[in-house]
């Protein structure tokens, strides 16, 4: 190793320990896969994995390491991470980092403690001396500091591993969840709202590969209506990854609906179509579910008899991860996870331009059924999916 240049990386702790099902080794391939997608931009890593513990190494000392930790903190899988110092396994050498690397937290501070790891059983020091040491060398350095192991203020860590010593602070919370991928592939029925960005990251943390269907309905929906959605789906590709977008051609769908059925089917009747061509849509790209951003009760056709008959004619299973949340908690997560302000600009939504005005809230299978028999579904259905353009996000 080069000692005259000191060294920063990223350590990666992984998350979800008690994994079931899913052995380590793919968990990890995947993590790893994910974590270089994402660092692609930012500058050219190393990485490396052994006992739990992701390396991220920038092969250039001059990589923006700050942007690295941003765009590691949005990957699902990782409990915690923190940048680190690498230096020589050897007590000065240590002690040195220390003292420089943690001057921001050592200097706020009033208390702290160092707490070590010895994952390198040839170090001559046990983990207790070496706490010990580097904090006495610690406490000469920064004499305002008093030792609490209990509750301190920061914490130094000292990690003594195969390829190297590690310093760093208290480490920070990662996105937790699962590496994408790891959870099958579902496709995502992405509006312009606020509620589908929303369920699509939380299906995202469940390691399920995402692939988008927006269904448009040019001219009554505009160009920018549809950029708003690459928008959201860009949003939400930073925790997601890269993902397709499918936009559907609905227009004619829903005018033929309009020609034909009551107007108070007219919401479930267009939402059994999109069920029905989001299925066909889905198998084709290799899903096995849907998702969808509705949340009981929100509107006339979230209620459980309207949920019910637009579940009536998908043949894969339908997620709905917010559909027991309060609006008010749908959108903390969509500002935590920075979709909302592009969710409120104004544009107009396929469903919005042909809501009725008394939808029907206690639907019967059957009477959606007898209107339908208007439509040539079939028909209807081939002619949308022919005319789909995919994007890629
Ligand atoms: P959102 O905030 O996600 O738009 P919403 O509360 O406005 O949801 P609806 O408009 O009834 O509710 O839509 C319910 C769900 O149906 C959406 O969350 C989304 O998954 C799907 N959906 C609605 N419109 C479209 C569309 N144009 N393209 C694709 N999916 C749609
Ligand atoms: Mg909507």
């Amino acid at each position: 190793m080069n000692t005259a240049t000191p060294k920063e990386i990223l350590l990666i702790k992984n998350g979800e320990l008690a994994l079931k099902g899913l052995n380590r080794g793919t968990f990890e391939a995947a993590l790893t896969r994910n974590l270089r997608y994402r660092l692609r931009r930012i500058g050219d890593f190393t990485l490396r994995c052994a006992q739990s513990t992701i390396y991220i190494e920038p092969n250039d000392p001059d990589t923006d390491l700050l942007a690295a930790a941003e765009a590691v903190e949005k990957v699902f899988g990782i409990s915690a991470f923190s940048r680190a110092r690498v230096t020589e396994k050897d007590m000065d050498a240590i002690a040195k980092a220390a003292i420089e690397y943690l001057k921001d937290e050592l200097t706020a501070a009033s208390t702290f403690k160092v707490e070590s790891k010895r994952a390198d059983k040839t170090f001559p020091f046990t983990s207790p001396e070496i706490s010990r040491e580097i904090g006495a060398r610690l406490l000469d350095a920064y004499p305002h500091l008093t030792v609490d192991v209990h509750q301190p203020d920061t914490v130094a860590y000292v990690e003594i591993r195969d390829f190297g010593a590690y310093i760093h602070a208290p480490q920070r919370p990662g996105a937790g969840g699962m590496p994408v991928g790891t959870g099958g592939n579902a496709a995502i029925l992405i509006s312009g709202g606020i509620d589908s960005p929303v369920a699509a990251y939380m299906m995202a943390k469940r390691g399920v590969q995402l692939y988008g269907i927006h269904f448009a309905s040019p001219p009554y929906t505009s160009e920018r209506a549809e950029q708003k959605v690459i928008d959201l789906m860009n949003r939400v590709s930073d925790y997601a990854g890269h993902m397709k977008l499918a936009v559907v051609p609905f227009t004619h769908i829903q005018e033929e609906i309009q020609r034909h059925c009551a107007e108070e089917y007219f919401t479930l009747i267009m939402r059994r179509m999109m069920m029905r061509i989001a299925c066909r849509v889905a198998s084709k790209a290799g899903c096995k579910a849907l998702i969808t951003g509705e949340s009981v009760g929100q509107v006339a056709s979230q209620t459980i008899p309207a949920l019910a008959c637009t579940d009536a004619v998908a043949d894969m299973p339908v997620f709905r991860p917010v559909i027991g949340m309060d609006k008010e908690e749908i959108v903390r997560i969509a500002r935590k996870i920075d979709t909302f302000d592009i969710s409120i600009q104004p544009f107009e939504d396929c469903c919005t331009v042909f809501t009725p005005r008394h939808p029907c809230t206690r639907p019967k299978i059957a009477d959606v059924e007898a209107e339908e028999a208007a439509l040539e579904v079939e028909t209807l259905i081939e002619e949308a999916i022919a005319g789909i353009r995919e994007l890629s996000i």
